[in-house]
C-alpha cells in the first residue's frame, strides 16, 4: 500500500484518498516570463512519476497545475515589479504574449521530458473573480484588513487561532527577523502581513478591478482559489519544490484556514533542490542552465548536449526528497546508464523464449511495486530493473534461456516500470535512430554500386561524380579488388 512522505506530519503516511478510487492533486506550476530551467524539471518530473503511479495503481486522478502568469512579483509575494509586466515592458509585448509564448515553450520542454499534460492547467489570470470572492471570505472572517486599497493577511490575528508555520517549521519570531525591510511595508501593520490583493501602481499595467481597487492579486491568492476550484475545499494532495514552503506554501494555508475554518490539503508533498557543481542554481553564479541548454548544448558548465531523457533518468536515479547536485561528469555517468537500459530493453524484445529457463522473474514485478509504494522510491526500481537487465543479457548471450511465460513476464515488468510509470522512452528514440542509420547506410551503398557498375561501364565520368560527390560531403571511400569499403 502506498506510503508517502507528508511535509505537514513530517512523516511517511499511509495514502488514504478523500473519495474512494478518486485523487485530487495540485503542484505548483511555472510563472512563465522566461525559459524553463532545471528547476522546473525536478518537480515536474517528481509529479509526473506519482501521477503516473497513481493512475497505475487504478485511480481516477484529476491533476491540476496552475501557469503563474500575474501576481509573482520580483521579491516573492508583495514587493518589487510583476515578473511577466517587467518582461512585457522590456521586450514591448503585450504581457499575455510573455505568457503565451513561454507557455508554449514550457509545454515542449515538458513534451521532451515525456512529463505528461495535468488534467487541467488553470491561469491565475483566468481566475481574477474567483479570486477576488477568496479575498472577501477572508476579510469577512476579520484575518485580513484593507490597506490603501490593498489587502493583506493579518498574520497576527490568524496566529492567535491557528498555527502560522506549521509547514515549514517556522515561528512568528524567526519569521519576523527573516523578513527584510521593504519598499510600502508602511501599509502593513507588521512586516510578516502578506498580500491577499495588490493595488496596481499608475506604471503596472496588469490591473484588474475589485471592491478595493484596481490591482491585481496576491501571489499566493491563485492557488487558494484554484486548487478549491477545481479540487474541491478539501482534497488529497499539494505537492511542490521545497523552495516553495515558505512563503507560499504556508501563506495558502494560512489562506484556506481563514477563509474556510480548515486547511484544503490532506498530503503536502515537496521535492528536494537541485545544485550544480556544488553551488545553489541561479543567475548570478551564472549556473542558470535552461532545458534547451541540456538539450541542444552551448552553456559553458557542460561537456556536450545532454538527450531529455538523460536529464529525466538522472533526476529519478536519486529519491525525490534528497537533493540532486548536476554536473557534466555525473550526466555523462547517467547517459551511460540509460543506454545499458536501452540496449536490454531492445535484447528482451529480439530473445526468443525456450522450453527452460534460467533466469527467475518471480518477485520482481513485487520489488518494484515495493519500492514505489515506500514514497517513490524512483532509484530502488531502477535497480531493480539494471539487475533484471543482467540476466537478460546472460539470456541474450546464450549463457542462459528464458521460457516463454517468463518471457512475457520480463516484457510485462520493464513496459510497465520503465516506460508508463518511470516515463522513459527507451525503444521509440534508439528504434528511430536506428531506422534512419540502416537507410542511409543502404542509400551509401546503392550509390557505390552504381559506380562500380559506371566503372565496369567505362563510364568514368559518372563514376568520377559519384565519388567525388560522396567525398565532399565527407566519405572517404577506399576500392577493393572485389567493391569498395566507406566510412564517414
Ligand atoms: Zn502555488
Amino acid at each position: 500500500m502506498l506510503q508517502i512522505y507528508n511535509t505537514l506530519s513530517r512523516q511517511k503516511e499511509y495514502f488514504r484518498p478523500l473519495h474512494e478510487g478518486h485523487v485530487g492533486m495540485y503542484v505548483c506550476g511555472p510563472t512563465v516570463y522566461g525559459d524553463a530551467h532545471l528547476g522546473h524539471a525536478r518537480p515536474a518530473i517528481t509529479f509526473d512519476l506519482l501521477f503516473r503511479y497513481l493512475t497505475f495503481l487504478g485511480y481516477k486522478v484529476r491533476y491540476v497545475r496552475n501557469i503563474t502568469d500575474v501576481g509573482h512579483l520580483e521579491h516573492d509575494a508583495d514587493e518589487g515589479e510583476d515578473k511577466i509586466a517587467k518582461k512585457a515592458r522590456l521586450e514591448q509585448l503585450e504581457p499575455m504574449e510573455v505568457v503565451q509564448y513561454y507557455t508554449n515553450r514550457y509545454h515542449h520542454d515538458m513534451e521532451q521530458l515525456n512529463v505528461l499534460p495535468p488534467s487541467i492547467e488553470p491561469h491565475a489570470s483566468g481566475h481574477i473573480i474567483e479570486q477576488i470572492a477568496f479575498v472577501q471570505k477572508i476579510l469577512d472572517k476579520g484575518y485580513a484588513y484593507v490597506s490603501n486599497g490593498s489587502v493583506y493577511m493579518d498574520v497576527e490575528k490568524y496566529a492567535k487561532d491557528y498555527h502560522y508555520g506549521k509547514l515549514s517549521g517556522r515561528n512568528l519570531q524567526d519569521i519576523v527577523t527573516e523578513t527584510r525591510e521593504l519598499d510600502g511595508q508602511d501599509e502593513k501593520k507588521h512586516s510578516y502581513d502578506f498580500a491577499l490583493w495588490k493595488k496596481a501602481a499608475p506604471e503596472h499595467i496588469m490591473h484588474w478591478p475589485s471592491p478595493w481597487s484596481e490591482g491585481f492579486p496576491g501571489w499566493h491568492m491563485e492557488c487558494s482559489t484554484m486548487g478549491c476550484k477545481y479540487l474541491g475545499e478539501e482534497f488529497d494532495i499539494h505537492g511542490g519544490g521545497m523552495d516553495l514552503m515558505f512563503p507560499h506554501h504556508e501563506a495558502e494555508i494560512a489562506q484556506s484556514c481563514a477563509a474556510l475554518g480548515h486547511d484544503s490539503v490532506h498530503y503536502w508533498m515537496h521535492n528536494n533542490m537541485i545544485t550544480i557543481a556544488g553551488k545553489k542554481m541561479g543567475k548570478s553564479y551564472n549556473n542558470f542552465i535552461t532545458l534547451e541548454q541540456f538539450f541542444k548544448g552551448g552553456h559553458e558548465l557542460l561537456t556536450k548536449p545532454f538527450s531529455p531523457m538523460t536529464i529525466r533518468f538522472f533526476i529519478l536515479m536519486a529519491h525525490y526528497r534528497s537533493t540532486v547536485d548536476f554536473s557534466s561528469e555525473a550526466l555523462e555517468a547517467a547517459e551511460k546508464g540509460l543506454a545499458r537500459m536501452q540496449e536490454a530493453y531492445s535484447r528482451l524484445m529480439r530473445l526468443q523464449p525456450a522450453g527452460t529457463s534460467t533466469v527467475d522473474t518471480k518477485g520482481l514485478r513485487e520489488r518494484c511495486i515495493e519500492a514505489m509504494d515506500d514514497d517513490l522510491n524512483s532509484p530502488i526500481v531502477i535497480s531493480h530493473l539494471f539487475e533484471s537487465a543482467r540476466a537478460i543479457n546472460t539470456v541474450y548471450d546464450g549463457k542462459g534461456t528464458v521460457s516463454s511465460a517468463d518471457l512475457d513476464e520480463l516484457r510485462a515488468v520493464w513496459k510497465t516500470f520503465a516506460e508508463d510509470i518511470l516515463g522513459l522512452r527507451l525503444s521509440g528514440d534508439s528504434s528511430a535512430a536506428d531506422t534512419h542509420v540502416s537507410a542511409y547506410k543502404g542509400a551509401v551503398d546503392m550509390l557505390l554500386e552504381m559506380r562500380l557498375q559506371a566503372k565496369r561501364n567505362k563510364d568514368f565520368a559518372t563514376s568520377d561524380t559519384i565519388r567525388d560527390r560522396l567525398v565532399s560531403l565527407g566519405f572517404n571511400i577506399k576500392d577493393k579488388k572485389d567493391g569498395f569499403e566507406w566510412t564517414l
